[in-house]
């Protein structure tokens, strides 16, 4: 029999070109697509090299039908993991309608595609954003959701369109993967986060400071109820995170039903934590400064990881050293990204 087919939306994104990896390497045979708005064909360049297989790839948006439609007719497809999708938190805020045209749109069309080919099995890139401020940790499954921002509002009403069409179609399979911080990059230091003008995120900054091409960090407040005053995350390896979507993909294909689980490693570390660990990593300075608390922010967001455990055999292997060590090796490998 040959081995069921995946196809990856967003493939040659961050989390999408490592997931990539991780199905070929468990044995999948995985068609990637891409419009690349937010990655570079340089990717798939680098997939080839690692994985000894030349890409299969197309480029195309999730957002147009009639290509979603022509791809099912060509290929069957066993699975969709679906990445596509913008994620910048404050350019959602400036851009509402750019994010719920792409985020929901393209789930629309991918989805819409599914059912004309029969093809019900689905995993969704969720967030950890759906749990607004959280109100008790770590955080279950079952905790209240809510959106701060249009971004995390795609995110939940995704979420909502999943579980509408598993109730009006049975057969719908389909797993919200709720991501907490995904950081790190391949240890090969060939594929990593490449994050377009000045990163949104706190690693990829670091990463910048510490090779030089930002001066300083802002800390965005330190009178956080935390242990040193700054904000605590979930930072999970993004190689973990791929394994995560193995193991999903693994309880889609061989038993019935649906999940939501988080994809976490259970483990909150704040700011100057994560600060001091680079700085180990790299044996560069990191310095910062501190400044005013953005409005949005949470003071601490981690997840209880135990249904994830439980339900997919999955869990986090690698720690916050770790973490810092593989994106450093990316970072100087790659010192302007894809494009060095
Ligand atoms: P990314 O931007 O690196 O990858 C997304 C990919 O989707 C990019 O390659 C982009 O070119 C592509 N894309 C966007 N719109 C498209 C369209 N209409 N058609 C085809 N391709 C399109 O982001 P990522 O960090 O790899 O995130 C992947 C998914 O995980 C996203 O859905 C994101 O919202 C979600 N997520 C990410 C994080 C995070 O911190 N990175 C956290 C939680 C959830």
């Amino acid at each position: 029999m040959p081995p069921p087919t995946i196809l990856l939306t967003g493939a040659t994104g961050y989390i999408g070109s490592h997931t990539w990896l991780a199905l070929q390497a468990a044995g999948l045979s995985v068609i990637g697509l891409d419009d690349f708005s937010n990655s570079s064909p340089e990717v798939l360049k680098r997939l080839q090299r690692l994985s000894g297989q030349v890409p299969v790839f197309e480029r195309v948006s999730v957002c147009d039908a009639a290509a979603m439609q022509s791809l099912f007719q060509r290929h069957r497809i066993d699975a969709v993991v679906h990445f596509a999708a913008f994620k910048a938190v404050g350019e959602s805020t400036r851009q509402p309608l750019a994010y719920y045209a792409n985020n929901i749109g393209g789930l629309l069309t991918t989805t819409q595609a599914m059912v004309d080919a029969g093809c019900l099995r689905f995993v969704f890139s969720s967030s950890a954003t759906v749990y607004g401020d959280p109100q008790q940790l770590p955080i279950t499954e079952d905790s209240p959701l809510s959106a701060t921002n249009p971004y995390g509002q795609t995110k939940l009403i995704g979420e909502t369109v999943l579980r509408d069409l598993g109730a009006a179609q049975a057969g719908w399979q389909t797993a919200c993967l709720r991501y907490f911080n995904p950081v790190g990059a391949h240890d090969s230091g060939l594929i990593g986060e490449d994050p377009r003008g000045t990163p949104n995120n706190l690693m990829p900054y670091v990463a910048q400071v510490a090779i030089g091409r930002r001066p300083r960090l802002q800390v965005f407040g330190n009178d956080y109820d935390t242990p040193d005053g700054t904000g605590v995350r979930d930072y999970i390896h993004v190689s973990d995170l791929a394994e995560g979507h193995v193991a999903a993909l693994r309880r889609l294909l061989d038993s019935p039903g649906s999940l939501t689980v988080n994809l976490g490693t259970g483990r909150g570390y704040s700011v100057l934590e994560l600060v001091r660990a680079y700085a180990r990593a790299s044996g560069r300075d990191v310095p910062y400064d501190v400044v005013a608390r953005r409005p949005g922010d949470v003071a601490a967001c981690y997840a209880d990881p135990a249904l994830a455990r439980t339900l997919l055999g999955w869990q986090a292997r690698h720690d916050l050293d770790r973490m810092c060590v593989d994106s450093w090796r990316w970072q100087t490998s790659n010192p302007q990204g894809f494009d060095s």
